[in-house]
């Protein structure tokens, strides 16, 4: 195995890059090239059907039978034309993966072959998804579940060298009604959010129909040579190494972030571009990360509906291309302890019809206070829904990320920016009287100028879990590899809340006779007060900031099972029922899930790490101990003395020591595991992994690290930290 190791690196060294796929030099030649876009339509719908599908896409409602029925007529033709001969609901189960069952553009005439595609088809579709999880939602109504067409995604082909499939976004949901998936809830969190905004809207602004979620998604990875891959059991079982030595050189020299792409890096990246490109993804950025191997892309952002759709298409293109290229992408929060683990910053916003972006701060008075308005009542949400927000990017592999001294860490809290703390400590102050020491930057309403600088503020902390990024908010602690509809759904619905809230406060006061500015002013005066605990403007990663926000009364909790229990706390349930998106027993069933999918990844990764220790650590190690043994026994042979192989001693017994330890870990991690098993119910079997099995797995590595650090080179079968990061 050693000499496999080897024979790897002889031939990555001389793996040369693979060409990209030959295309057009200019994305506008290729860009949605495969996508059923508004120009698509024009041209195979009649334009009565266009402009009902239009309506149906800008409001919202329902598609009607005969318009279905056209719809999939001109859909067919051009993925037809495009080459296409399968079709497929494209949906997202509580896998967090997406999902597909492919059905030919077939029908039978007598015995002549037609291609067909229905209304039907197009409309619904029921797969046998037994097997996907439902938190027991369907054993209990028996219900079957069924996917249902969202227009409001576009649809695409799906182009593969070995054929090409009509992919339709879908919603997933069981007969009785029940959501089965991330886009459901997702899309009724839309609506919600719309119209709670609107009403808030049309204080400052009666011309607002719609307000739009947008959303640009930044998308870390690793990218390691496949082989590497293919020798490691654990990254090809869960793409995470569950042992291995810590490189001398990690990225302590800091010269991988910005730093060259690795020409290989560069054609894979180059070719998941044009992918990108040809199914309307409109990724802009491409750079190295801070750790050595680690990649970042991001897109344009797009409605965030869409935007979530792109992303998870887009980590299935980075899944396929980088095969191609002879590279495995690790999209694991945690694939390597040690060095920096991956996320995806979700940049949120809300925008009208208008297209004006509610979290750009104006220059008139006017749009100054409704920049506030919202600004302010999305910090408020956040106080208030704190412990949901940390729930819902909580996994077992974000676990060793948040509060790990890189990533954001598991307190929750807002980043704003000096000059925005600054405004928000000024309105915090008592009502200024009339003509009184007005400061010059005060506009006429008595609230601060908001400076136009903030525009392009760079005033960045990335430390923060939450931060305002001048015209956005960029929730930073959402793991790598989530669909980021589940922090989305959360976000989207804390937000329509407060700001439901808040219209309600403001219309008690205007109706008791405050002027319609004041009551807004008083109450968003209140708000700043209330949820002052959650601003941080420090350094995220620091012990002092843990110790500040305990004396806050901020949460802390670094671990799933724990931290999972906000999901279906009172107030969570709650908050989801009165909106209309989870009933509670929906709730439950996702926190179900989510425990469940908690177990399973650290019992998978329990059983490698034992699988590995039992067949490679340590009859590697042995096998080396008994060359050491050999060698002292010649040497004794030979009549030297024993200080001659005193060196030769201490690595033998170094090895038995560390091996007496792993042995046993080991052993003792097997008998945990059958403990594990007889523990319920489900959330204290969680508990039990988390507080028991996880740190005893980190001592096994511990263990096996320090084994490979004593076995000779030659000896050690699986690819090292050293290779898989930085051979090039
Ligand atoms: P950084 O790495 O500095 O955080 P990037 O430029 O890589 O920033 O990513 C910023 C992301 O935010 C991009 O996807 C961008 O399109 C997105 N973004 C910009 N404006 C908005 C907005 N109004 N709503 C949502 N996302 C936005
Ligand atoms: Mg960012």
């Amino acid at each position: 195995m050693a000499n496999l190791r080897s024979k790897a690196l002889e031939m990555i060294q001389n793996r040369p890059p693979v060409a990209p796929v030959s295309h057009p030099n200019r994305v506008s030649e290729m860009f949605g090239e495969n996508v059923f876009t508004q120009e698509v339509m024009k041209q195979y719908l009649t334009k009565d059907v266009y402009k009902a599908l239009q309506a149906v896409i800008d409001h919202g409602s329902t598609v009607g039978r005969d318009i279905a029925e056209s719809v999939a007529n001109g859909m067919k033709a051009w993925a037809i034309e495009k080459g296409a001969s399968h079709y497929t609901h494209w949906f997202q189960p509580l896998t967090g993966l997406t999902a597909e069952k492919h059905d030919a553009f077939l029908k039978m005439e007598g015995n002549k072959a037609v291609e067909a595609f229905s209304g039907d088809n197009l409309v619904q579709q029921e797969p046998d998804a037994s097997s996907l999880p439902s938190g027991g939602i369907r054993n209990t109504f028996e219900a079957r579940g069924y996917t249902a067409w969202d227009p409001s995604s576009p649809a695409f082909i799906f182009e593969t060298p070995y054929g090409k499939t009509l992919c339709i976004p879908t919603i997933f949901v069981s007969y009785t009604g029940e959501a089965l998936d991330y886009k459901a809830p997702l899309l009724k969190t839309i609506e919600v959010l719309n119209k709670a905004a609107v009403d808030v809207c049309h204080f400052f602004d009666r011309s607002v129909k719609r307000v739009t979620p947008t959303l640009g998604i930044e998308q870390e990875y690793f990218l390691i040579d496949r082989t590497w891959a293919d020798l490691r059991p654990d990254l090809t079982m869960c793409g995470r190494a569950v042992i291995g030595a810590p490189p001398a050189r990690g990225q302590q020299l800091e010269d991988h972030y910005f730093g060259s792409i690795p020409e290989r890096v560069f054609a894979c990246m180059k070719e998941f571009e044009i992918e990108c490109f040809r199914v309307g993804i409109p990724l802009t950025t491409r750079h190295n990360e801070v750790a050595p191997s680690q990649f970042e892309c991001a897109p344009i952002f797009e409605e965030l509906n869409v935007a979530i759709d792109h992303n998870l298409l887009l980590m299935d293109l980075l899944d396929r291309v980088s095969r191609k290229h002879n590279f495995r992408v690790l999209l694991h929060e945690k694939p390597f302890a040690f060095i920096n683990g991956s996320g995806k910053h979700n940049n949120w916003s809300i925008a009208t019809d208008a297209g004006k972006n509610l979290l750009s701060p104006g220059n008139a008075p006017k749009d100054n206070l409704q920049f506030l308005t919202f600004f302010i009542n999305i910090i408020k949400a956040l106080h208030v829904h704190a412990d949901l927000m940390r729930a819902v990017i909580a996994s077992a592999a974000n676990d060793h990320r948040l509060g790990a001294n890189e990533a954001p860490p598991a307190i929750i809290s807002a980043f704003i920016g000096t000059q925005l703390s600054k405004i928000l400590d000024e309105l915090e102050k008592p009502n200024r009287k009339k003509n009184a020491d007005v400061p010059k930057n005060y506009v006429k309403l008595g609230i601060p100028k908001i400076p136009e600088i903030l525009l392009d503020n760079t005033d960045r902390n990335r430390t923060s879990p939450f931060a305002f990024t001048g015209n956005k908010f960029e929730f930073r602690a959402v793991g790598s590899s989530a669909n980021s509809a589940g922090p989305m759904i959360v976000l989207n619905s804390i937000v329509a809340n407060q700001l439901i809230e808040f219209k309600k406060t403001v219309d008690r006061k205007v109706v008791r006779g405050k002027k319609k500015e004041a009551a807004i002013l008083e109450v968003l005066r209140d708000y700043v007060k209330e949820s002052k605990a959650i601003r941080f403007e420090g350094n995220g990663y620091s012990k002092e900031w843990e110790d500040e926000a305990a004396t806050r009364g901020l949460s802390n909790i670094k671990q799933t099972p724990r931290a999972l229990d906000a999901y279906v706390s009172k107030q969570s349930l709650e908050l989801f029922a009165n909106l209309g998106i989870f009933k509670h027993h929906e709730l439950h069933a996702r926190h179900e899930i989510r425990v469940e999918q908690y177990i399973k990844k650290i019992d998978i990764e329990a059983q490698l790490q034992i699988e590995m220790l039992t067949s490679y650590v340590i009859p590697a190690s042995i096998s080396y101990q008994s060359v050491v043994l050999g060698n002292i026994n010649a040497m004794k042979a030979a009549g030297l003395e024993q200080n001659a192989y005193d060196a030769q001693l201490h690595i033998v017994r170094s090895i038995s020591d560390e091996l007496g330890k792993a042995h046993a870990n080991v052993a003792k991690l097997s008998e945990m595991l059958k403990v594990a098993e007889s523990v319920s119910p489900m959330r204290e079997q969680a508990i039990y992994y988390g507080d028991n099995i996880v740190p005893l797995m980190a001592e096994i590595r511990l263990s096996a690290d320090a084994l490979e650090n004593l076995v000779a080179d030659d000896h050690w079968p699986l690819p090292k930290y050293r290779e898989m990061l930085f051979a090039k």
